[in-house]
């Protein structure tokens, strides 16, 4: 399997390896946005999260609840972001599934999620089309 990720995993190749069980690995993002910047991944390559069936994709977000505290509280940030980018048309790179977690510190500049003007006119358009979803 030619995936960055698989390597890691199977020690191939380094990393920086915060966390390890028997189902997940967590390290640190080789090119972090932000001090402690952490990438949670299931050791069973699956590629996005939308292949992950529920109970898998609850399971992994779990850990990722569960580890992100802990960093928050090692490196003394006061909060963190939770990011996945979900296919190639969201960003995602490695095309294995992975959270980002992002340690926030006060004053650290880091925007994430500017607002897209053009998109308040058409709320009540977009409200329209989502209202059924179960
Ligand atoms: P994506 O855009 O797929 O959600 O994010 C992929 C992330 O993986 C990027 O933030 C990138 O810096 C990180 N990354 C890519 N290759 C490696 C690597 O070999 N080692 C580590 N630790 N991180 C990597
Ligand atoms: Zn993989």
């Amino acid at each position: 399997m030619d995936c960055i990720f698989c390597k890691i995993i199977d020690k191939e190749i380094p990393a920086r390896i915060v966390y390890e069980d028997d189902k997940y690995l967590a390290f640190l993002d080789i090119n972090p946005v932000n001090k402690g910047h952490t990438l949670v991944i299931p050791k069973d390559h699956v590629a996005t999260y939308s292949e992950l069936d529920n109970e898998q994709a609850a399971d992994m977000a779990k850990k990722a609840h569960q580890l992100a505290p802990q960093i928050v509280q090692a490196l003394g940030a006061k909060g963190f972001n939770l990011c996945l980018n979900n296919g190639s048309v969201a960003g995602q790179i490695i095309d294995h599934v992975h959270f980002h977690i992002i340690p926030r510190f006060g004053g650290d500049n880091l925007q994430l999620w500017p607002g897209k003007e053009e998109e308040i006119d058409l709320l009540d358009e977009t409200f329209s089309k989502l209202k059924e979803i179960k």
